[in-house]
């Protein structure tokens, strides 16, 4: 089961020639999920490869740098002649707006596009895992960062043992697999625990969004396989990123390791940075070791613990 994301964007508020305004694209399995679009995405993902056909945008919030460039992937998508609907996911009272901007120089729609507003802090069930919009500490309300949370795993399967022990394979292990006791030919009852391991955790990636370091930050990522973090500034601009809710290195640093993640990606960097960006990643390694920095079009894989 894959699970990758890749960084369209990485440039807070403006682009600059190395670096784009936030868009990120999680692949699991096949699926490609887009989470916010600013302008100019749609280049990124025909650079970088990532699929037009996919049916879901997520926004963290309505800020310019991370939703005008939906404007335009929507017109691409319709001069290539899609005709799937597209759903966008958005922030509470966010519809009006999203709304206009898509309609933006357009007589009319050529696919359905469905706006919904999700319920921050209640998890969007999918299939195999669910989408949690969490409240982050923005200038804007209604700003949220998402963990994507897989569903627990079935317990490994003793195939060893069930030979063994005379099941026949088929449709019993696979019952036994799911938890369910299997009476055999000859009378015997197997219980599925006698051959099935504990259920296993599901692999956790978030994504900050733009925010002050905060509590709800660190209760989404807690154990996090990624946490992708927004950095816009270094320790020199402490002051600003107060002013502006923004994190600094050090701070996103600080979030990851009181969440306790595996790993931790810097992202959401002010243009005054280098691609380098060496001073945010010294200042943050002081805090968090196991950390980079993000660029256009780097993309992080995401493996089972076990794996
Ligand atoms: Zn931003
Ligand atoms: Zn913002």
């Amino acid at each position: 089961m894959s699970l990758t994301v890749r960084f369209l964007g990485t440039s807070a508020s403006r682009p600059t020639v190395e670096r784009n305004v936030t868009s990120l694209a999680v692949v699991r399995e096949g699926e490609t999920l887009l989470f916010d679009c600013g302008e100019g995405t749609q280049r990124q993902m025909m650079r970088f490869g990532t699929s037009f056909a996919l049916a879901d945008i997520f926004f963290t919030h309505m800020h310019a740098d991370h939703m005008l460039g939906v404007i335009g992937l929507l017109r691409t998508l319709a001069l290539q002649g899609r005709t799937e609907v597209m759903h966008l996911w958005a922030p509470p009272a966010s519809e009006p707006l999203l709304r206009q901007a898509i309609a933006l120089g357009t007589d009319r729609e050529k696919f359905p596009v469905e706006i919904t507003e999700f319920v921050p802090d209640t998890p969007i069930q999918r299939k195999g895992y669910s989408i949690l919009p969490f409240t982050v500490d923005h200038k804007q309300k209604a700003a949220v960062g998402f963990a994507l949370i897989e569903d627990t795993r079935l317990g490994r399967f003793n195939p060893d043992l069930a030979r063994k022990l005379g099941i026949p394979e088929g449709p019993a292990w696979g019952n036994l697999h799911r938890g369910l006791p299997v009476i055999l030919d000859d009378g015997r009852a197997v219980e599925a625990a006698d051959l099935v391991g504990p259920s296993r955790a599901g692999r956790r990636i978030v994504f900050s969004g733009d925010t002050r370091p905060c509590a709800a930050t660190i209760a989404a990522a807690e154990g996090a396989d990624l946490l992708m973090h927004e950095a816009t500034f270094a320790d020199e601009e402490g002051p600003r990123a107060i002013e502006t809710g923004h994190s600094t290195a050090r701070e996103a640093a600080d979030v990851a390791a009181k969440a306790g993640v595996r790993k931790l990606a810097l992202t959401h960097l002010s243009a005054r940075y280098s691609l380098n960006a060496s001073e945010l990643l010294d200042e943050a390694r002081e805090i968090f070791d196991n950390c980079v920095v993000a660029r256009d079009g780097m993309e992080i894989d995401v493996p089972f613990p076990e794996e």
